[in-house]
Parts: C-alpha cells; sequence; structure tokens
C-alpha cells in the first residue's frame, strides 16, 4: 500500500499521481491520510485525485508538532499496512520524515522528483551538488519513506465519479516535551509564485530596488502580475520578499511562460525554474547560462529590452 501525506492540499494531490502510478504496478492501493479535522469533503477530493482510501486520524493537536505528528504517522502505518510512503517535502514535512524514518527504522530519501520501480524495487531520484549530478537511490527495506518537493508531478484529472473509502480514528499521539513558545508570521506580500502561469523574473542585472518596476509593469500587460526574483535579490538585497525568490534553494516553479530578466542563469536557479513551458531570457551578455536554458533569448540591455517589450505586448494585447 502507498501512504501520501501532506497537509498541504495540492502538494498532496500533486503525489497522488504518482502514488496511483506505483500502486498499479505493484498491483497494490494508494491511501490518503488526513491528520486534525475530520474532513470528508477534503477526503473526497482526494479520492477524486485518485486515492482509493483516505484515513482521517483525528486529533485533538492544536498545532503542528513533527513528534506528535510523526507518532500519529506511525499509528497510520500500522492500521494501513503501508509499506511506501509519500510526505510532502515542505518545511513541516522535512521534520516529520526524518522522525517517522528513526521510528520506524526505515529509509528516507529527501526531495525526490522521479520515483519509479526496477526489478520490483523502489527507486527514488534526487538532484544532488546543487543541480549537478543525480543520485539515484533503491530501498532495500519496507517501508520507504520519500520527500516529494511541490511542481514534481502533475496531478491527474479529477474524477468526481471515482469511489473510496473514508475510514476515520480517533489517534492520539504522545505529549511532546516542546511547547510553542510564539509563532511570529514571515514577511511575505502574499505572492504565490508556486501555482503563477507567467513569471516575469529579475536579477542582479537591476541597478537599483526601483528598477524592478520594469519587471512588474510587463507582469501586469502579461496579465501574469507575478514577479519572481534570483537569490541575490531576495536574500542580499533584499528588494523583494523571499515568496518571490525561485531556485533551488527558494520556489521551484513550473508556469507556461517564464520571463527572466537580467538573471545570469547558475544551475541553482536553473533548478527552481528549468521546467517551465517556455523560456525567455533577456541578458547583455551573449555568453550568459541562462540561453543554454531559454527556448527564446534577447541580448539587450535590459533597461531598453524591457520597456520595449512590455509596449509590444500591451500593443498586441490591446
Ligand atoms: C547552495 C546554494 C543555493 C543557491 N540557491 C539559489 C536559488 O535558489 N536561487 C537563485 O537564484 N540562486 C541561488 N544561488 C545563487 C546562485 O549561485 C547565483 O549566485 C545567483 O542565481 C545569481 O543571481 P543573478 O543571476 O541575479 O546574478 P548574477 O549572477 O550576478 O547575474 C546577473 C546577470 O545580469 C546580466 N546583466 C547585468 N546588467 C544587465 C543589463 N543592464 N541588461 C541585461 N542583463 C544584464 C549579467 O550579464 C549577468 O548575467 C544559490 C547558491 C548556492 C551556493
Amino acid at each position: 500500500m502507498v501512504l501520501v501525506y501532506s497537509e498541504n492540499k495540492n502538494l498532496t494531490i500533486e503525489m497522488l499521481s504518482k502514488a496511483t502510478e506505483i500502486a498499479k504496478e505493484q498491483k497494490k492501493k494508494v491511501t490518503s491520510a488526513i491528520i486534525g479535522k475530520p474532513d470528508e469533503t477534503l477526503a473526497k477530493e482526494y479520492i477524486s485525485y485518485g486515492a482509493d482510501q483516505v484515513f482521517i486520524a483525528e486529533t485533538s493537536l492544536e498545532s503542528f508538532k513533527a513528534e506528535e505528528y510523526a507518532d500519529i504517522l506511525v499509528n497510520i502505518v500500522k492500521e494501513t499496512g503501508a509499506e511506501t510512503i509519500f510526505i510532502g517535502s515542505n518545511k513541516n514535512g522535512k521534520e516529520l520524515s526524518a522522525r517517522l524514518g528513526g521510528k520506524l527504522n526505515a529509509g528516507c530519501v529527501v526531495d525526490s522528483n522521479n520515483i519509479y520501480l526496477k526489478n520490483n524495487k523502489l527507486i527514488a531520484e534526487r538532484v544532488v551538488y546543487s543541480g549537478n549530478a543525480i543520485a539515484v537511490e533503491q530501498f532495500n527495506s519496507t517501508p520507504a519513506i520519500i520527500t516529494v518537493p511541490s511542481k514534481a508531478f502533475d496531478p491527474l484529472k479529477k474524477d468526481d465519479s471515482r469511489k473510496g473509502d473514508i475510514t476515520k480514528k480517533k489517534i492520539d499521539s504522545e505529549k511532546s516535551a516542546s511547547k510553542i513558545v510564539k509563532v511570529q508570521e514571515m514577511k511575505t506580500e502574499g505572492v504565490n509564485v508556486e501555482d503563477a502561469e507567467i513569471i516575469v523574473s529579475c536579477g542582479r542585472g537591476f541597478k537599483n530596488k526601483d528598477d524592478i518596476k520594469m519587471v512588474q509593469e510587463l507582469a501586469d500587460v502579461l496579465k501574469g502580475k507575478t514577479v519572481g526574483c534570483s537569490r541575490p535579490i531576495a536574500a542580499d538585497l533584499k528588494w523583494m520578499s523571499e515568496d518571490h525568490w525561485i531556485g533551488l534553494s527558494g520556489h521551484k516553479v513550473k508556469p507556461k511562460l517564464y520571463i527572466a530578466a537580467g538573471i545570469s542563469g547558475q544551475i541553482q536557479h536553473i533548478a527552481g525554474m528549468r521546467d517551465s513551458g517556455i523560456i525567455v531570457a533577456i541578458n547583455k551578455d551573449p555568453e550568459a547560462l541562462i540561453f543554454k536554458s531559454a527556448d527564446y533569448g534577447i541580448v539587450g540591455d535590459l533597461y531598453e529590452v524591457l520597456p520595449k517589450f512590455t509596449n509590444a505586448v500591451k500593443e498586441k494585447m490591446g
């Protein structure tokens, strides 16, 4: 049985697509787990995206604590007999999977973006050395735990006619020794680059913070409205909040159109946007690495190209 868990709905739906593929080959079932409130609407949605059954662990826990959730997941694994466990690779999921691996004495591969069976063995691939190599890892024991980042797999088409079982069970965990003293919300601008269909991104080719409004203008006329950036813009210069940051250590995106202006195209940036549909690069250096990943390249000064580009799109779009 393949068990799928993330508190993030979209991520769960993406993982369900790969889980059904693996389960089908193994002639097994897919179970999706929900921890917390017994949300049957969500359970039905998971069924419509491929789950054969949904296990709802009803708990009295008020907030996420990895040690308590790991306890609950151990119970779910025992109840369902899961042999393969997919966990969403976000901050909570990474901590949870490591603890679960420890409790179950199980192998755990983090951040896998390709999972398949070879000679009946489960294989998980992950990008290593900042995107310069791919590690191919094989599980020789069960259960096998794999964490999956967002956008690694496309969701299945929603099918509301699918039927599945929903099991509800009260499960409590050992009380954690840690307590949450304060919750401080991260400063964000409410941008969701991961779900954007069009992204215009800026890099260190911009000379001033004010100039990045040129990127916003192009994003606006393209009706994409989503602006991304390379790491230095968010982490070093702090011109944008971290929710715009794209790359290996930022967000992984998969828009239909990705425009990179003044970005050199180092592997760590490419790792976050390489799956985009069409990539357009604007850079004044004809040798810039970004052109190797781009479908269309414009060699030129972004201060000249961007306003012309924006006007041309404006005219075309009326
Ligand atoms: C462990 C690790 C993780 C990392 N994670 C990430 C990550 O998640 N995301 C990320 O982006 N980076 C990441 N990095 C950093 C990465 O290696 C690069 O340093 C970074 O992506 C470079 O950003 P940039 O392209 O904006 O700047 P630069 O490399 O400085 O490139 C600027 C580009 O702008 C061009 N340019 C300059 N002026 C103009 C102009 N007027 N018109 C047109 N073009 C112009 C230049 O030719 C150049 O190509 C990571 C690094 C490490 C070591």
